[in-house]
């Protein structure tokens, strides 16, 4: 039996079916004992009606338009040949209980489907928005990005925006898993389908209702339905192989018997109890029961895996490489100090800020907040480019950077206020023109307050090893690794986007490799390693694309927890495997070799089912949360 997704919607009418079978189960069952042979067999007949025949159409229909030989028809043929032998109550017993189990097991795996899909109900239907006359409601599928939004206290927030006025508490959780609420001001972050909790406060749309967090959260887990997960690609490979091997060994079963000199009707029943103690039901559910149920509980808490593969992969990870600037750091840094070698400090701020003006860098938002504090106007430059992990350049020369970019612009560093700034450990970004140097800036970056518990919590989970990457200078990687507890050779500085692969290469060497990070420069690190991991509220778009798992909170500790629960799932995966091909294996001796009776086969093999699929269920009662 496969979990298929439209069988999960229609099982309210399957449960129904369910129940009647039940039901007539019981009366033929009595009836059968009272003596009333007659109304017995009526039972079994609406029995084999109502759960038979379900499950006969359906086995016909995937015969017919997936070419695929699927479980329940190896159910309707066993519960026909016990009819064919006179033995009709064996026959509903196993229709029911597979019934049971089928049913059951839908509800389950909706369950843990559902879970996700409640967040898509989360988003408010309609917003107030500000207009030239007043304020008005609208659908929030038509605001824009610029559009000001009032939020009410009570409020589920329509978009993704800022805070232009007003703070208070807002509750993320519904993203995030945060069960404590945040206090956010003007120039703060709020998500869509968090909810304002006191005050009244007032957002610009900063994304269209189709990019918002949760939107993209959505699609995320829509597209990791499709990726299945390796193990899980086995066991349906496995499965529809299988069940063409089981018919056939039936029948060659039956010949056998025959040939042995048993009689047809008892050949017939033998044959019948193989085929039901040989189904690989369990083994076909195992897999994607834990894995949807584990899904599920990661999504609950903020982490969300693209899918089973991601799960799996992350569940045998070794060695986790770690981006610094807004990774382990908060990424909201600020200016401290400045020294401007020529002109004013206001003219040298405005052009700073023109160059940072377009980047996603946290650098550039710390020197924009410096530049709008110190109530400045942002200076127009054209033809800004990129240099990932070094800096940007202007088309009239100006530039910005790192003691990198300065050396290849043939500029000089050897100023004594310059000197004195780069003693302290802090990022300090350059600016000059051409070959002239014209100052520079010290931006302060604190580790998160999860970051240090996160990593003892990942190296107390049997990580071997841990790597800070980062672009920016040795002396202030040294100070922030030693405030996180890292080791001297666990630090690597100076690198650019293409030594953040080659590390990872190097590590990947040696065994699965986990990368995370949240900037354009960590797009290529994330993809090189086995499962990258994208900071996903904070972190940018191009790594949220290339990684296999977001991390919509930005709490260290849940990549502990997410990684627990993966090692988790895989040991669950493991174990019910083994307990599956266990069973059958006894089932399928014990048939062949001492005449088990069919109702033990039943038993034992519906059983097994729904073993397989409680003990993957235990997953979704295991949440992520902060330690
Ligand atoms: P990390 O790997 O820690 O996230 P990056 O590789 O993004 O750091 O950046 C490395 C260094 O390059 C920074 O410390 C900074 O000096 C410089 N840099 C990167 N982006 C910018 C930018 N937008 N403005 C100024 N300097 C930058
Ligand atoms: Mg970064």
């Amino acid at each position: 039996m496969t979990a298929s997704p439209d069988r999960t919607e229609d099982s309210s009418y399957d449960l129904w079916l369910t129940l009647v079978a039940v039901v007539a189960m019981l009366v033929g069952g009595a009836a059968h004992f009272a003596g009333f042979a007659s109304l017995a067999l009526v039972g079994y007949a609406v029995v084999y009606a109502v759960a038979g025949l379900p499950t006969a159409l359906s086995a016909l229909r995937s015969l017919w338009h997936e070419r695929i030989l699927d479980i329940d028809l190896l159910m309707v043929v066993a519960a026909l040949a016990a009819a064919a032998v006179d033995a009709p109550m064996e026959g509903a017993v196993l229709l029911t209980l597979f019934s049971m189990s089928e049913t059951l097991e839908s509800r389950a795996m909706g369950k843990a489907r559902r879970a996700v899909e409640a967040l898509m109900a989360l988003r408010p239907d309609t917003a107030l928005r500000r207009s030239a006359d007043g304020i008005e409601e609208v659908a929030s599928g038509y605001l824009l990005p610029g559009d000001i939004v009032v939020l009410r206290p009570g409020a589920r927030v329509p978009v993704d925006g800022v805070i232009v006025a007003g703070d208070g508490s807002l509750d993320e959780a519904t993203i995030t898993g945060e069960s404590m609420p945040v206090h956010k001001g003007p120039g703060a972050q709020v998500f869509e389908a968090t909810v304002n909790l006191n005050a009244v406060l007032d957002m610009k749309v900063t994304r269209g209702t189709g990019e918002s967090t949760v939107a993209r959260m959505i699609t995320l887990v829509t597209e990791a339905q499709a990726a299945r997960a390796p193990s899980e690609r086995f066991s349906e490979w496995f499965g529809q192989r299988y069940t063409v091997a089981v018919l056939v060994g039936s029948c060659v079963a039956l010949a056998v018997f025959l040939a042995i000199g048993r009689d047809f009707d008892d050949a017939l029943y033998r044959a019948a109890t193989l085929l039901v103690a040989a189904s690989p039901c369990a083994i076909v559910i195992s897999v994607p029961a834990a894995i949807l149920s584990a899904l599920s509980a990661a999504a609950r808490g903020g982490v969300l895996f693209k899918g089973g593969a991601a799960l799996e992969t992350l569940g045998a990870v070794r060695a986790f490489a770690f981006d610094k600037t807004g990774t382990l750091t908060t990424g909201r840094a600020d200016v401290v100090d400045l020294v401007v070698l020529s002109g004013s400090d206001e003219d040298f701020l405005t052009q700073l800020a023109g160059l940072e003006a377009q980047s996603e860098h946290p650098i550039a938002d710390a020197i924009r907040r410096e530049v709008e504090a110190r109530g400045l106007v942002v200076a127009e430059l054209d033809g800004v480019s990129v240099r990932p992990s070094e800096g940007l350049v202007a088309g009239d020369g100006l530039w910005a950077g790192n003691p990198r970019l300065v050396s290849s612009m043939g500029a000089d560093m050897g100023h004594p206020a310059l000197i004195q700034l780069a003693d302290a450990a802090r990022t300090v970004v350059y600016m000059g023109r051409g070959a002239q140097m014209l100052g520079a800036v010290s931006v302060a970056d604190l580790p998160r307050k999860s970051s240090a518990a996160g990593l003892a919590a990942l190296r107390k989970g049997g990580v071997a090893e841990i790597a800070m990457m980062t672009g920016d200078r040795r002396p202030v990687a040294e100070r922030i690794g030693a405030d996180l507890g890292l080791r001297p050779s666990e630090i690597h500085a100076d690198l650019l986007p293409a030594d953040k692969v080659a590390l990872v290469a190097d590590l990947a060497s040696r065994g699965k490799v986990a990368f995370v990070g949240d900037g354009v420069n960590d797009a290529a690190a994330l993809a090189r390693a086995d499962v990258g991991i994208a900071m996903g509220a904070a972190g940018s778009e191009v790594a949220l694309q290339a990684a296999g798992v977001a991390l919509l909170s930005d709490d260290m500790t849940r990549l502990a927890e997410a990684h627990r629960l993966a090692r988790r799932t895989g040991r669950i995966i493991r174990q019910n495997l083994i307990v599956s091909m266990g069973a059958m294996a006894v089932l399928v001796i014990s048939a062949l070799f001492f005449d088990l009776p069919l109702p033990i086969a039943v038993i034992g093999h519906e059983g097994g089912t729904v073993l397989v699929v409680l003990n993957g269920l235990r997953l979704l009662a295991d949440p992520i949360r902060r330690r």
